[in-house]
């Protein structure tokens, strides 16, 4: 099939309901897309069986659907995906790109310093493990070139990986694989083109990024939203006990995703209904007005 010019998507974790924080990415990713007449897939992240919650995946794509947000093709869950993942590691592992790591999170955290993202990974099971049967993990190697992205909003992104983040897990102790192989496996296999997420994972892009190019993979082009904080100053998360999005009423609920994206929808939009709040938004849809 011909590439499309704009596939978008959006890549929940099922940890918890929608919420308003989920609700603004979900809707700057729908309308980036949209707008540009582009695709928009959804797929599930639920790399991690423990911190899934049952009902929830359904609970969110019935969500989207009240919100009259549709998406191209068939929704895509991670946890069905093991085999590709693994074959993206035997690839690494043939080019001897990853190894074995056995450091646990309190002994990266005492013999580290910090960097952009929490301690840097020092390098200990680089040249070999010590004697121990404890579980393995499995790090990338990364190296000290200058990873640059141009964010679509946050303009120039910078980071040397070995120095700011450290070689990093792509296959944890566990055995669970970790977010960013299979978000840059993901992308890559469902041929999405552009990435508009919240601006948390704007660290995480230049790990992606060296994942791409160790893999053989394109680079979407990235844009990060600015992140719903309460009145704590925290991300609404499950961890921070969001409230889900409330569907008995949702074009409010979009209206409000919409200003807090800058844009500026017309009072009365909120008295209509999803279909003509959607084709207002899709036709005035202007991403620089995001703050
Ligand atoms: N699943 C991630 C989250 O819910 C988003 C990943 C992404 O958009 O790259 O925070």
């Amino acid at each position: 099939p011909a590439f499309p010019a704009y596939r978008g998507r959006f890549a929940p974790s099922p940890t918890g309901p929608l919420h308003f924080g989920s609700l603004v990415a979900a809707v700057g990713s729908y309308l980036e897309a949209r707008s540009r007449n582009g695709e928009w897939l959804v797929r599930i992240e639920n790399l991690d069986p423990s911190r899934e919650l049952p009902g929830v995946s359904k609970e969110i794509l019935n969500t989207l659907e009240i919100l009259g947000m549709e998406w191209d093709g068939e929704v895509v869950y991670q946890n069905r995906r093991n085999e590709v993942y693994q074959a993206a590691l035997s690839l690494l592992k043939g080019r001897n790109l990853i190894y074995p790591c056995v450091c646990s999170r309190k002994e990266i955290a005492d013999s580290s310093i910090r960097g952009i993202d929490g301690p840097v990974y020092p390098g200990t099971c680089r040249y070999g493990l010590p004697g121990t049967e404890r579980p393995q993990a499995l790090r990338v190697r990364t190296d000290d070139r200058l990873i640059e992205i141009k964010d679509g909003l946050r303009g120039l992104i910078r980071q040397r990986l070995e120095s700011d983040i450290g070689d990093f897990v792509l296959r944890r102790a566990d055995g669970i694989f970790a977010y960013q192989l299979a978000v840059v496996v993901d992308d890559a296999e469902q041929g999405v083109t552009h990435v508009v997420r919240g601006e948390d994972l704007l660290n995480s892009t230049p790990r992606q990024v060296h994942l791409q190019q160790l893999l053989g993979y394109s680079t979407p082009a990235y844009m990060h939203l600015p992140v719903v904080v309460n009145t704590l100053g925290e991300k609404l998360s499950k961890q921070t006990l969001a409230p889900p999005v409330v569907t008995a009423d949702p074009v409010s609920q979009l209206v409000m995703a919409m200003h807090f994206l800058g844009q500026k929808p017309p009072a009365e939009l909120i008295e209509s209904n999803i279909a003509s709040f959607w084709k207002w938004a899709k036709k005035n849809w202007r991403s620089e007005m995001i703050p």
